[in-house]
């Protein structure tokens, strides 16, 4: 780990890299960071800087923004719904390594005692992470989900819609909660959806049989995301599309695709990839807490899930998240779809910003973002870590 520094100030050169904006693939070029924040990202390898600058050259190594996690449960053994500030660190420890730089702790199906718990963690979290990924906020996955499509969702924890208890949560702890995901076939799931948008949270449907009527006056009342599409939702069929034909032909709602090769056969995620607009597809990896860990036995929330080859699964053979990480998601992505790098890289940086509504800091590596930045070598390792202008993770100097 290369000394940290004083950060606020330090100007940071990244040289002689191949930089994806990822809106434009600059094929030599420097990104220039004044302490939290990018200056600038020029073609070119510059050499003209002050002594104090701390000047890397990535010979030809690819700079990527870093990249932005919505779902993502646990890894290394710990889990959001531990409601532990160290459970959350952990994980954005586990995320920074595998060149994640943001993401939004998820919570699976749980009673609203216990998600307060997790509130404050990660309140509690998001103050002294810092060796990790920023935590940007809570995605609530359920409890008001159907019971039907529960996946890895404890029975026990699933119930009706209760705006009440969610207005509470938000009034509790204002801005944290960034998604909610909730099925809106359910009654007073509409009305929670209005709600949800006039606080400003994404309204994201998961764990739904609803119809495509049902889906359709969900996006009137403001749902605007699907929670990975086609898992944990019926199947499109011709008569009725469903979930899964409401969201892919819905332009704007964006959705989640879990590129584990596991959760959706390759030729799923090129179909997706050709029908949703560049801009509307958002990878996540959904990972448990066995991700980084040996296979084996784990628990998720309040289920036991067993690991094998990597795979998660609960004794009924349903799929139970993922050990997926997203430098691995976007690998995968680039070998199903066939889609050049630095179209993928959007879906892993500045799609899941603009949904979570930090694209104006996030995502992108332009003048006046925030400094979080992933370097890769061509087989996709992550090489270099920067979080808000701090290097989190660095095995160039292992060289
Ligand atoms: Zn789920």
């Amino acid at each position: 780990m290369r000394p940290a520094g004083n950060e606020s100030d330090t100007l940071t050169v990244l040289t002689n890299g191949r930089i994806l904006t990822p809106y434009v693939e600059i094929k030599t070029g420097t990104a220039v960071i004044q302490g939290r924040q990018i200056v600038e990202a020029k073609p070119a390898a510059l050499n003209d800087f002050p002594s104090s600058a701390r000047v890397l050259n990535l010979r030809g190594l690819t700079v990527v923004p870093g990249f932005v996690d919505m779902h993502i449960h646990g890894a290394l053994g710990a889990d959001t719904l531990d409601a532990a500030p160290e459970a959350i660190s952990t994980i954005a420890r586990f995320l920074a390594k595998n060149g994640t730089t943001s993401f939004l702790p998820t919570t699976v199906s749980a009673g609203w005692e216990q998600l307060g718990k997790v509130a404050s963690a990660a309140v509690e979290a998001k103050k002294s992470n810092t060796l990790g990924a920023e935590i940007l906020g809570l995605h609530l996955e359920g409890p008001f989900l159907n019971p039907e499509k529960r996946g890895a969702h404890n029975p026990a924890a699933i119930q009706g819609v209760d705006l009440n208890a969610v207005a509470a949560l938000l009034h509790r702890f204002p801005g944290l909660v960034r998604v909610v995901t909730l099925a809106p076939e359910l009654p007073g799931a509409l009305d929670c959806i209005k709600y949800m948008a006039g606080q400003g949270v994404t309204a994201a449907a998961g764990h739904t049989s609803a119809d495509f009527a049902t889906m359709n006056a969900a996006f009137e009342a403001g749902l605007t995301h699907g929670v990975h599409l086609f898992n944990g939702m019926g199947p499109l069929h011709h008569r009725e599309p469903g979930v899964v034909g409401a969201i892919l032909t819905r332009p704007g709602v964006t959705c989640e695709v879990i590129a584990d090769g596991h959760h959706l056969h390759p030729a799923t995620v090129r179909l997706t990839a050709s029908l949703k607009a560049p801009d509307d597809l958002v990878l996540v990896t959904d990972a448990m807490r066995a991700a980084g860990l040996a296979d084996g036995q784990y628990d998720l929330g309040g289920l036991t899930v067993r690991v094998k080859d990597g795979v998660a699964k609960l004794p009924t053979g349903s799929l139970a998240g993922s050990t997926l990480t997203l430098v691995k998601a976007v690998k995968n992505a680039v070998a199903f779809t066939g889609f050049p790098l630095q179209k993928v890289v959007q879906w892993a940086t500045v799609n899941p910003a603009r949904v979570l509504g930090v694209s104006a800091k996030k995502g992108e590596i332009a003048a006046g973002k925030d400094a979080d930045i992933t370097v890769l070598d061509q087989d996709f390792n992550v090489v270099l870590t920067m979080v808000r202008g701090t290097i989190v993770w660095d095995s160039l100097q292992k060289e």
